[in-house]
């Protein structure tokens, strides 16, 4: 069976991993591979007990053939052992490792002894089955079991056969003798009774021959009852051989002497052979940097230890003992408790680690890891426990710097986002107050697409340096990103945080140097309290953080505090964000086009194609107010997606009402292109609808260009080799570097509406403009200006030789039936619409206050926005405001004031005609108290 296919037993064809001792069995082949090339038998059990798998190690090792193998344990297990051996096996089956010694039957029916490791196999956290590994170490333990014996025999020579005995009779100078020793030696018998000195001499090793006589000589004078020694005899192949040579007067009889000789090669063979052994061990043991021991872990008594273990503890104790005492000593009180578990874990026989510090009273600490493996006795007691100890204090210190790495801003080298939330938290433990205050330089992203990442960097260590050195020392300064900085100011400052900011924002009046450039910043900021305005760190940075957006919106540098109740604009946006997700399912969105014409003839020469979205309560609203929203989540991509479909669908159906086409454009998010696969996307709108890719065109805004990524140049280069159009979109309003022309496959410009403002009557506007046209004529690239809405403008750019114009002047964006009939008409001509403005400004106003109360009858708590009321009847109000408000769906309170007269009243709003909002009283009491408000003011209204 293959380890596959063994697998696949195990795991009853599930496909989730399978994991031994922690490591995932990802790939079978590799897998096998190693298994065959393990130097130890390794084989895998069900969870019965039966083999499934094993490496050919096992069957060499049992002396079986392969195919008997595939049977439970217990036929290669004596009986006596098979519950012990059980027990284990069940262990494994727990989730447990565990190592024991026990003997294994060998096919022809001899004992092996093999040291085994069990370990379970996991799969989604279920033990399935049992991994073994067995090492056969009979020889060693034969060996072993050699020298214990041997040297017993030493003790108890007469029980001994195979030895050499004669006895002497110094009387007589007669020998009694075995026949092994003639054998032995090599001699007769009746040679041997007539030795004479000098052949025994012969016999005998030189070195050995004079103790011997002398020794001999003391016995036979009786000076000592027995003598025992090793003497080195020349056996029958003219060899040396040492045997050892026990003297003594017989108990019984007093004059006779008995000699015992006995081979002494066997016990020094097995002595060589263990210490061989022992030294080999040793040598590795002592080259490795771990430290190695054998500790019996009831007693702490080492067994056993490594030189690698002197130089982690650097002493030992004299008994040899670690006990709990001599080691809770040297451990930094902090690993205390972790120890005492792990020592309790270790007695109850289960294999760990633990990670702990040392302390040396010259104040050093290292850190230390220890994984420990107990061994068992076949009765299930611990043997002992092998230990394998490093010194792991080079990579804590690692650790620690690397954790010290993700706390600390690179650039700034002041504390970042986590290690600003993590200190919150601990002074939020303190349980004092404190102010969170968010401050933003609001450049960074400019100042990295003008000058660069490395000016970028600069304006970040010149703006957090200008924080350090101004803030107060108790206060805790971080990087939040980008040029956002949050500090946490403590009570005794919070309690003035006004004046703690105003400090801040005066510094916008200084320059900040940049080489070569001085640049300003306008400093926005944002504060929240703790504990009023939250107990959660994260929350509260977001609040801080929250205020200071509001901040950012304000033209000139200003801070906020945070405010639980909202304005109608925030609110607002926060409506949008969660009703866009379902604005396309809803239909909401739709597509209006606006025709490019050629300056001179009015003849339309393209169309862009411009995303709306109709909201049943907050009316039409403009894109920029939502794509920004879009592009926060990936909502932008299925509305990217939508505009592409819908725009070539409209293509498809003037077509087939008979237009000529001409190309249309439409606007993609610069995130757009970060997603892979968006050129195949448009290929298959084109496809789907039968257009040529010449009729379509991509506007791009500089800011999709100045990520400089890789993949959006492979996709423009890609769509353009295809015949897509691709238009730079307000050029002249960002940073219109020249370089992306080059860089990009760019073929049309579209001049920003800005210069169309001014044209008329700026003389640098127009310069710009002319230069654009001329750099456009040596890039050869085709130039549309935008947003020309007076025949005066159009007369300029005329002159300065603009080919294309798009703007109100000859077509607002219009619906797909009226771009129907320009199509079929093909020439616009311009109208300029004298009346935009007319209805807008209302002669009368009285200045107030609105504010929103309920929403979908849910009570809100908001601030006040403010309005401009022109005219009331008893039942309508009617006001201009700058925030849009929902139609039909919310109730809202109005203040209006004048000098000292004061009215407020509550309303729905019904309406928004000629650019006013319709409020329709609830109350009709008010209405009245309205309307007389108002007479007051103006009596003849
Ligand atoms: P844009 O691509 O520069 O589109 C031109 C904008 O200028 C349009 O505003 C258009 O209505 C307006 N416009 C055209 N002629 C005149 C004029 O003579 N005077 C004035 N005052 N405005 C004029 P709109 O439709 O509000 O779109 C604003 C921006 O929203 C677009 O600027 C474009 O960047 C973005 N946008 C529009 N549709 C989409 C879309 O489908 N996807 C994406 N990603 N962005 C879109
Ligand atoms: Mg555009
Ligand atoms: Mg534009």
């Amino acid at each position: 069976m293959t380890f596959f296919d063994a697998m696949q037993r195990l795991s009853r064809s599930s496909t989730s991993p399978l994991f031994i001792g922690g490591l995932e069995l990802s790939h079978p082949d590799s897998a096998e591979f190693f298994f065959h090339q393990n130097a130890d038998a390794i084989f895998f059990f069900n969870h019965l007990g039966e083999i499934i798998y094993f490496n050919e190690k096992l069957p060499a090792m049992l002396g079986y053939s392969t195919e008997t193998l595939y049977e439970h344990f217990g036929v290669f297990n004596p009986p006596e052992q098979i519950d012990a051996v059980t027990a284990f096996f069940e262990r494994a089956l727990t989730g447990e490792t565990v190592h024991y010694t026990a003997q294994g039957l060998h096919n022809d029916h001899y004992r092996l002894t093999l040291k085994i490791t069990n370990m379970p196999i996991l799969q989604d956290n279920r033990v399935i089955g049992v991994y073994g590994i067995a090492r056969d170490i009979t020889r060693e333990k034969q060996l072993e079991e050699d020298v214990v014996q041997i040297r017993s025999q030493l003790e108890l020579t007469e029980h001994i056969p195979e030895l050499v005995v004669f006895h002497y009779d110094p009387s007589t100078r007669s020998i009694e003798h075995s026949a092994s020793l003639m054998n032995y030696l090599g001699v007769s018998s009746d040679e041997l009774g007539t030795l004479s000195r000098e052949q025994l001499h012969n016999l005998i090793h030189p070195r050995d021959f004079d103790p011997l006589l002398f020794n001999m000589e003391r016995l036979i004078d009786c000076e000592v009852e027995m003598f025992e020694q090793e003497v080195s005899v020349l056996n029958a192949s003219n060899g040396y051989q040492l045997l050892r040579l026990k003297a003594f007067r017989r108990p019984e009889n007093n004059e006779l002497i008995s000699v015992i000789l006995y081979d002494l090669s066997e016990v020094n063979e097995a002595r060589r052979q263990l210490t061989l052994e022992r030294e080999q061990t040793r040598e590795i043991y002592e080259a490795l940097d771990a430290a190695i021991s054998q500790i019996d872990p009831s007693t702490g008594r080492v067994l056993f230890h490594s030189q690698g273990f002197l130089q982690i503890f650097e002493e030992l104790p004299e008994d040899l003992c670690l006990s709990q005492k001599w080691l809770f000593e040297r451990i930094d009180e902090r690993d205390h408790l972790a120890m005492k578990h792990f020592i309790q874990q270790l007695l109850s026989g289960k294999s760990g680690t633990i990670q702990y510090r040392l302390r040396f009273p010259d104040g050093r600490r290292k850190w230390i890891e220890d994984q420990q493996l107990p061994v068992f006795h076949l009765d299930g007691n611990i043997a002992y426990s092998n230990s394998i100890m490093h010194d792991i204090t080079l990579q804590k210190e690692y650790e620690e710097r690397l954790q010290q790495l993700a706390l600390i801003d690179a650039i700034t080298e002041l504390p970042n986002r986590q290690l600003l939330t993590d200190t919150i938290e601990e002074w939020m433990k303190n349980d004092q107050s404190f102010s969170v205050l968010s401050v933003s330089f609001n450049r960074i992203s400019e100042i990295n697409n003008a000058f660069g990442h490395a000016s970028g960097d600069q304006w970040l260590q010149a703006t957090s340096r200008i924080l350090s050195i101004t803030k107060p020392e108790e206060v805790f300064l971080g990087h939040l990103g980008g040029d956002e900085y949050a500090m946490l100011v403590p009570s005794s400052y919070s309690d003035d945080i006004t004046s703690c900011a105003e400090k801040l924002l005066a510094l916008s009046a200084n320059p900040i140097l940049i080489e070569p450039y001085e640049l300003f910043a306008r400093i926005s900021a944002g504060v929240s309290r703790f504990p009023g305005d939250s107990q959660d760190a994260i929350e509260l940075l977001k609040h801080s953080y929250t205020a200071l957006r509001r901040s950012r919106r304000e033209d000139h540098s200003t801070f906020h505090h945070y405010a639980s109740n909202l304005d109608i604009d925030y609110y607002r946006r926060y409506r949008l964000e969660q009703d866009l997700h379902y604005a396309i399912e809803r239909n909401e969105l739709f597509l209006e086009y606006q025709p490019k014409v050629d300056s001179w003839t009015g003849k339309i020469i393209g169309l862009e194609a411009l995303i709306r979205w109709q909201h049943p309560e907050w009316g039409r609203i403009p894109p920029n107010d939502f794509i920004p929203l879009a592009e926060e989540s990936s909502l932008h991509l299925a509305i990217g997606d939508w505009v592409i479909e819908t725009a070539c669908q409209a293509m498809n159906s003037w077509a087939r009402a008979g237009s000529n086409l001409i190309p249309i454009s439409v606007n993609v998010s610069p995130k757009r292109f970060l997603i892979p696969g968006f050129e195949h996307q448009i290929e298959q709108a084109l496809l789907k609808y039968n257009l040529s890719p010449h009729l379509f065109e991509l506007e791009i805004t500089e800011a999709a260009l100045i990520m400089e990524d890789p993949n959006t140049n492979r996709m423009l280069e890609h769509l353009s080799h295809l015949g897509v159009r691709i238009a730079l979109d307000d050029f002249g309003k960002g940073y219109s570097s020249m370089v992306y022309l080059q860089r990009y496959p760019i073929d049309v410009v579209k001049i920003d509406r800005q210069f169309a403002t001014h044209i008329a009557d700026d003389a640098k506007a127009q310069a710009i403009v002319k230069s654009i046209l001329y750099m456009a004529s040596v890039f050869s690239l085709s130039v549309v200006a935008e947003g020309i809405e007076t025949i005066r403008q159009l007369e300029t750019f005329r002159a300065l030789n603009c080919p294309n114009i798009q703007g109100y002047l000859f077509s607002r964006p219009v619906s797909t039936e009226i771009m129907q009939s320009y199509l079929l008409r093909e020439i616009l001509y311009p109208i300029e619409a004298c009346a935009l403005t007319s209805e807008g400004t209302p002669s009368f106003s009285i200045e107030g206050k609105i504010k929103m109360l309920t929403h979908h009858e849910m009570a809100l708590d908001f601030d006040y926005s403010d309005i401009h009321a022109h005219q009331t009847d008893t039942r309508h109000l009617y006001f201009t405001t700058e925030v849009p408000l929902p139609l039909n769906t919310a109730t809202f309170e109005v203040r209006l004031s004048e000098g000292l007269q004061l009215v407020s009243c509550t309303l729905t709003v019904i309406g928004f005609e000629h650019g006013q909002y319709i409020g329709a009283y609830t109350n009709t009491s008010e209405a009245e108290l309205v309307l007389r408000f108002f007479q007051s003011i103006r009596p003849f209204i």
